[in-house]
């Protein structure tokens, strides 16, 4: 099923076999990877676990993803770049994505020299079913990427929508759900893998698990995907650092609940206070941990805000977003400096 959509030397590769993978036993001495025999306490002398079999043991029960459709990457960039390299044959295959939406899906397809065609939103930033479907079926791309809640607008779509892309798609469909957390009665296209195994789905613990540092994107497939990601991807991609920090923030379950309450309730009071700014045009209702708003002049609002030791994202080069700026939503503190810069704006 997944084979025939494989680019023909990743399905024909034999991969790298590290010595951390060519055993499964616990053993008492290790001499088989080229490690120090010392490094001080840390313990990082030794290669991380190929697998981050701890870190997807406790995803399974913590997010409840089976540990037979999780694999971990660098970051879920590292897993949108695998994807296109997996799957795409350059100078010959396509990706198509919406626009706007997040911007690695289109460089990662150009640093693979694969195509992107891009099919613009509605003007209410909905998914354009029609318009995704009629170029899948004339263009045939080899992955359709889909970001929900989408970044920048925050929108979420209509997993009934998602799903009737994904059925006519015959390449892969990979869902970017990176901001699910922050949004209300979110419905995740994972239940839409047992019946449809071209669907993939993206997650992250950059965002509502607050370890963006540590680098830890989640690849969530049919096992067929799994196998062939493992395969191609680098033995030892994530740290045994960021394992750990990754496997920490998932004990902190509470924690995190509470932390993205907080920032919905913030992001409700801070979309009200921007709507009662006379020069803010529009407030996007948004679905994640950021606020895009249309204002009289992007340029020199964003130059004002650094004037102010305050960074924003402007997103006016996006198409359909002319003076946009994107807002994280920060701590109380940081948004509270930042109504006030706001209030002071003329
Ligand atoms: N997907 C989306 C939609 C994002 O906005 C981001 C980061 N801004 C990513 C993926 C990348 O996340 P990670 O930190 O896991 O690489």
């Amino acid at each position: 099923m997944i084979e025939r959509l494989l680019n023909p030397w990743i399905r024909d590769l034999i991969p790298y076999s590290s010595a951390r993978s060519e055993f499964s036993a616990p053993a008492d001495i290790l001499l088989d990877a080229n490690e120090s025999w010392e490094g001080g306490n840390s313990g990082i002398n030794r290669y991380p676990d190929p697998l981050a079999l701890k870190l997807r043991k406790k995803m399974e029960e913590v997010l409840s993803l089976p540990l037979s459709m999780t694999a971990i990457g660098n970051g879920s960039d590292e897993i949108i770049d695998m994807l296109i390299r997996m799957f795409c044959i350059p100078g010959k295959d396509s990706i198509l994505i919406e626009r706007p939406t997040y911007g690695t899906y289109s460089v990662f397809a150009h640093t693979s020299g694969v195509d992107v065609i891009n099919v613009m939103l509605t003007p209410s930033l909905d998914l354009d079913a029609d318009a995704m479907l009629e170029t899948i079926e004339r263009k045939k791309p080899k992955i359709v990427f889909i970001c929900t809640p989408n970044n920048p607008t925050g929108r979420v779509y209509p997993l009934s929508v998602i799903r009737a892309i994904a059925e006519a798609n015959s390449g892969i469909t990979a869902i970017d759900e990176a901001y699910c957390d922050f949004a209300d009665g979110f419905e995740s296209a994972v239940s839409l893998i047992n019946s449809n195994p071209r669907v993939v789905v993206l997650r992250t613990l950059s965002k509502a698990y607050g370890v963006a540092g540590a680098r830890l994107g989640i690849l969530v497939s049919d096992p067929d995907v799994q196998r062939v990601f493992m395969k191609a991807k680098p033995p030892y991609n994530v740290s045994s650092l960021s394992q750990e920090a990754g496997y920490k923030a998932l004990c902190e379950a509470e924690k995190v609940r509470e932390r993205v309450r907080e920032t919905k309730e913030r992001r409700t009071a801070f979309s009200s206070y921007l709507a009662s700014l006379p020069f803010v045009e529009e407030v996007f209702p948004s679905q994640a941990n950021f606020v895009l708003i249309r204002v009289q002049n992007a340029k020199a609002l964003y130059d004002y805000l650094v004037s102010r030791s305050i960074i924003v994202r402007n997103r006016s080069s996006e198409p359909m977003l002319d003076n946009t700026i994107r807002i994280t939503i920060g701590s109380e503190e940081e948004m509270q400096a930042l109504k006030e810069a706001l209030d002071e704006w003329k």
